[in-house]
């Protein structure tokens, strides 16, 4: 990082002239045309000789070419050779103190004729003739400059000062390549921050800036000096590692990375902690070219999310592939709701102390005509950034009002239903009617609708959000706050919303066995949510011990793949149905 700063200063920096000085014995204002003559042809290289006065101060300049070729004509020399040189020397020659800079002697020999170039100019030394520096050297210092400049503008990440993609695609195909000719071995790390659009949304976009200059900083200092860190897009960076022996080097870095992200940033006065999802392949196992290896490490980093996000993969044969084609996502986005291409899966979530299903959270998927089933982690934050969030989250809670007293209609015991709404829908005008009028037109009773709203959503007009959320619970639906404990370290601000549950973030609930300190977390939340009268669920939970754990630490409800993955309403309303015959289990 520190050298890609200099580097930058550099760049930016204009040096001073003193970089392009040269000694040229100078001549007194009182000698000889002859005398400045017989230096030019003495010295060949000399393109011009200053002329000082007594005091050694610069007073004029003489150029070779205009002073030689008068002198060359006949009868010149005899007749001028003796006049002193101050009558045929140029007498305004431009003369710099040597602090100048490069840029604003451009300038000056710009403005005042271009013969200047040709000449050259005179540096001063606090008044005093120091040296002469010609325009050749001006302009091979310019130019240079403005291609390192461009050179950095194409290749470098303006933001982080990293590697832009262009730059490190380029990096990684020379590093393919001498592998294939040394016959070792590369590792490609693929790193997605986890929730980042949330601080950008509601912290603004110079919060959001800052966040990825700290993220980049600290990924630097977790790669090794020879790895190159690099930020592709948005808040996707990638890391290329030389000379990996197995994916256990890799193992370690995605480790430190993830145990480096743990440690809170200082961001505008703010403790804030972001979490990384990363994927990770390897040449020439997974793939033999870079883009190839890229797509792949990106595949990994969804497995990663998948799996709780915080976290990483390795690449496996298999997994899905789907990056670099976001803009025909986007495309197709746009139609997929008036082609019915959305659909709901529903995932249980489980009351501990009857073991009962006590409602059901409702998760988008599209179905893309040539993709096939999409997660909503490939799609939901297009949907946000382009707005089709609006419509899309409004029929989702259509539907899935509908689907709720559907399942009534078919003799289901009542369970509630919860809904995810983005920040961008909570915050337009009309939502909470536009929620009024849903659960009306479906005829279900309210209290049976839970909206999961993030974190992040309450760090925005605080006063706005109250009204809001106040509307919301005079209608009688319930309230949560999904994720919980991804989003900002201060909870005290949760006193002022009347919210009803806390969806514990997957991240705490996974590998308690690897990470115990995950359970003294889940208990201070509890404990806090026990003080404030909210509803704990525990997101996420997969195993016996992470089940025992959530349990232990004062979970009320569970929801995860160890009782159901999210599934289509009519399997789940089989699965249901199973088990309100067999309840153990
Ligand atoms: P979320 O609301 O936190 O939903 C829980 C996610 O965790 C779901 O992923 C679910 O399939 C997954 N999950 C549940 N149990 C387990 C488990 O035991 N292990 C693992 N590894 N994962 C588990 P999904 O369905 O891919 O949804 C991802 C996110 O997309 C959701 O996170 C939610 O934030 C968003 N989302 C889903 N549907 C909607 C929607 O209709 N509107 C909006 N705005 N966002 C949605
Ligand atoms: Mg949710
Ligand atoms: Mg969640």
């Amino acid at each position: 990082m520190s050298t890609m700063v200099a580097h930058m200063e550099k760049i930016n920096e204009s040096p001073t002239v003193a970089i392009l000085l040269k000694f040229i014995q100078p001549v007194l204002d009182s000698a000889t045309c002859l005398a400045a003559l017989e230096l030019l042809q003495k010295n060949p290289a000399i393109f011009a000789i200053p002329v000082v006065n007594s005091g050694n101060i610069p007073c004029g300049i003489v150029d070779r070419h205009t002073f030689v070729e008068s002198f060359i004509k006949p009868f010149t020399k005899e007749i001028y050779g003796k006049s002193p040189i101050s009558d045929f020397m140029n007498k305004t020659p431009i003369i710099v103190g040597k602090e100048t800079s490069i840029d604003d002697v451009a300038k000056i020999i710009i403005d005042a004729g271009m013969q200047h170039m040709v000449s050259g100019f005179i540096i001063t030394d606090n008044g005093q003739y120091s040296g002469v520096a010609d325009g050749h050297g001006l302009l091979n210092e310019i130019t240079q400059r403005k291609q390192a400049h461009l050179f950095y503008l194409a290749h470098f990440d303006h933001l982080t000062e990293l590697p832009n993609r262009l730059l490190f695609m380029d990096r990684l195909a020379m590093a393919i390549i001498k592998a294939g000719r040394r016959n070792t071995h590369l590792g490609l790390l693929f790193i997605d921050l986890d929730n980042f659009k949330h601080y950008n949304d509601s912290m603004g976009h110079g919060f959001g800036d800052k966040l990825l200059v700290a993220v980049a900083e600290r990924l630097t200092v977790c790669a090794r000096k020879s790895d190159s860190v690099a930020r592709l897009s948005g808040d996707e960076f990638t890391i290329l590692v030389e000379n990996v022996n197995s994916q256990s080097d890799l193992d370690i870095l995605g480790e430190r990375i993830v145990e480096a992200m743990h440690q809170p940033l200082q961001i505008m006065g703010r403790e804030v902690f972001v979490t990384a999802s990363i994927g990770t392949a390897m040449y020439p196992g997974d793939d033999e070219d870079a883009t190839g290896l890229i797509i792949k490490a990106d595949a990994a980093m969804y497995e990663a999310k998948r799996n709780g996000r915080n976290t990483w993969r390795h690449y496996v044969p298999g997994m899905d592939l789907y990056s670099f084609d976001r803009m025909s996502l986007e495309t197709d986005l746009r139609t997929a709701l008036a082609r019915n291409q959305f659909e709901l899966h529903y995932q249980p979530q489980v009351l501990l102390a009857t073991g009962k299903i006590a409602g059901n959270e409702a998760l988008i998927r599209w179905r893309h005509p040539e993709r096939g089933l999409l997660s909503p982690i490939h799609f939901i934050e297009i949907a946000e950034e382009t707005g089709l969030i609006v419509s899309i989250g409004e029929w989702v809670l259509r539907e899935a009002c509908r689907q709720q007293v559907a399942w009534i209609a078919n003799g289901l015991e009542p369970m509630s239903i919860s809904v995810n709404i983005s920040a961008m829908q909570f915050y337009q005008t009309g939502f909470s009617e536009m929620v009024r009028s849903i659960i009306a037109d479906s005829g279900m009773q309210p209290a049976y609708l839970e909206l999961e709203l993030t974190e992040s959503l309450f760090m925005h007009d605080v006063e706005a959000v109250l009204k809001t959320l106040h509307e919301l619970r005079e209608l009688g639906v319930k309230l949560a706050i999904d994720d919980f404990g991804t989003g900002y370290s201060n909870l005290s601000y949760l006193r002022r919303f009347p919210i009803n549950r806390l969806k514990v973030d997957q991240s705490f609930i996974r590998n308690v066995e690897r990470e115990p300190v995950n359970a003294e977390i889940v208990r201070a939340i509890a404990a806090l949510g026990r003080s404030m009268s909210l509803e704990l669920v525990a997101e996420g939970v997969e195993t016996d011990s992470e089940l025992s754990m959530a349990q232990t630490s004062g979970c009320e409800f569970v929801q995860g793949y160890r009782f159901s993955k999210p599934l289509p309403a009519d399997q789940l309303e089989s699965w249901l149905r199973e088990k309100q015959r067999s309840p153990a289990k």
